[in-house]
């Protein structure tokens, strides 16, 4: 753990596996309540100093931090790979976003900028200016475990903010790589602050709770941010949520359904599903549903899992077996209910990969709403397609989901991509388009997915205030 700029070991620890092999590849400390609290009020010590320090100083150490990150982007994927199992290119391609969040908010910290307000008054002056919300309290989820960090410290930082973070208990080894980062790149002490620990309920009512916590940023289930959002409600504690989703990806039939196909291949099993704006609800127009099935068949069956250390293998394992069991369980269900399975189905346990929490890349058509896939978030290696016939059905069906967080748009029809974009009641649309993030672009959901945004000039937003001076003159 790192608290008040001291590395800190506690007993007992807490063994880190690898999902593709099984092995223990390191520990991490098991901290508790007290050590959040610990960590609390080194932030809250921390907090005036930093707050008052110029923007160009923060700035400078976040640019700092953003070299760094790029020197070691290679070790670093390595560890990402070993601790959470994506491949290794999809590793060195995350190392690169988190890196673009820090240089994003090392220029974003310059430019926090109030405003002067005419008044109604000739003798009044009205003056509006940003200040830090003050201590952050973070909580991070295992599916990116270095770029969801960065998207919370670079602005929570740059704003002037001091930061207590947990991250998911199954990656800290990469939350400890990011915060030896931040030292290296001269963070004053207490400025940001890590506490790792096997149990997260303890940590996070003491940071709903603790006094000096003015704003909580989570990203993670849905199901656990409501749970958090409640418990932090009594203090009226400021909350982000990034939370679920069930990303419908469209595809009318006036798109090229072979290139619709590659695109829902290449998001779907990113990060083997478990993505947060993976499409869980693939809608293909029927007249197109041929030759869209067979490229997608085609390119799943090209899938190859294994571990991600192995560049031949493009798809890694699943997080943990209760993962394994959540998929299999939608998977059959489907299948029982009528589901025609084109591809996969089942764990792989041959060449290797038994000790290892693989599934096999699984193609599903004919999905319809009485399914659990057409509802729960599957986040696995799952393409699940449902036909449709009405082009004027096809939004009401996408938006029938408590979750908006992303969408995916194919058509060669501008009016009908236009009216789609805004019909949907989703966060984040692709349009012809499969990577909709980008550290300058805002990240967020509706409806259940959560509140607020990430990235973006809105995301330093989240970690101001804005303070009104009326002054006579
Ligand atoms: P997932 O199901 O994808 O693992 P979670 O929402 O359980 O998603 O986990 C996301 C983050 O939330 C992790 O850092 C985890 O430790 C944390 N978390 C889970 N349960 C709680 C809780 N009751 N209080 C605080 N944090 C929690």
């Amino acid at each position: 753990m790192y608290i008040n700029g001291e590395w800190l070991r506690s007993e007992p620890t807490f063994p880190v596996s690898n999902p593709a092999t099984g092995e223990t590849i390191g520990h991490a400390s098991d901290g508790t309540a007290a050590h959040a609290r610990q960590a609390i009020d080194a932030a809250q010590a921390a907090l005036p100093l930093w707050a008052s320090e110029t923007a160009y100083f923060r700035s400078s150490i976040l640019y700092r931090a953003h070299g760094l990150m790029l020197d070691q982007q290679r070790e670093l994927a390595e560890l990402m790979t070993r601790e959470q199992g994506k491949p290794l290119k999809a590793s060195m391609n995350e190392v690169k976003y988190a890196a673009d969040f820090l240089l994003w908010f090392a220029e974003e910290a310059k430019r926090v900028y109030g405003e002067t307000i005419p008044s109604a008054r000739s003798d009044q002056r009205f003056l509006a200016q940003k200040q830090p919300v003050g201590v952050v309290a973070a909580i991070t989820p295992w599916n990116y475990p270095i770029s969801m960090l960065t998207r919370k410290l670079g602005p929570a930082l740059a704003a002037g903010c001091t930061v207590v973070l947990k991250p998911a208990e199954a990656t800290p080894l990469c939350a400890i790589a990011t915060f030896e980062i931040l030292a290296q790149a001269g963070l004053p002490a207490g400025v940001a602050n890590l506490v790792t620990s096997a149990e997260p309920a303890p940590i996070g009512d003491v940071f709903c709770t603790h006094p000096s916590v003015r704003k909580l940023t989570f990203t993670g289930s849905t199901a656990v941010g409501k749970h958090l959002a409640q418990a932090a409600a009594p203090q009226l504690k400021r909350v982000s949520m990034e939370l679920g989703g069930h990303a419908p990806f469209i595809v009318f039939d006036d798109a090229d359904p072979e290139h619709a196909a590659k695109g829902a291949a290449l998001v779907k099993f990113l990060n083997t599903g478990q993505a947060c704006i993976s499409p869980n609800r693939i809608f293909v127009q029927r007249r197109i549903l041929g030759p869209f099935l067979d490229t997608l068949r085609g390119r799943v069956e090209k899938l190859k899992a294994g571990d991600g250390m192995d560049p031949g293998n493009s798809i890694g394992p699943l997080i943990n077996e209760a993962a394994i069991a959540k998929v299999d369980r939608q998977v059959q269900d489907a299948v029982a209910k009528g589901a025609s399975l084109l591809a996969g189905g089942a764990r792989l346990t041959t060449d290797g990969l038994d000790a290892g929490c693989f599934y096999g890349a699984t193609l599903l058509s004919d999905i319809t709403p009485d399914m659990l896939i057409y509802r729960e978030e599957t986040f696995g290696p799952v393409a699940a397609v449902v036909p449709f016939d009405d082009a004027d059905d096809v939004i009401a069906m996408a938006n029938d989901t408590d979750y908006g967080l992303a969408a995916y748009v194919y058509t060669q029809n501008l009016s009908r991509a236009l009216k789609t974009f805004e019909q949907l009641q989703f966060g984040i649309i692709g349009i012809n388009d499969i990577n909709p993030t980008s550290a300058a672009a805002p990240f967020g959901g509706m409806k259940e997915s959560g509140l607020g945004r990430e990235g973006a000039r809105e995301g330093i937003e989240e970690y101001l205030e804005t303070k009104l001076g009326g002054i006579s003159i």
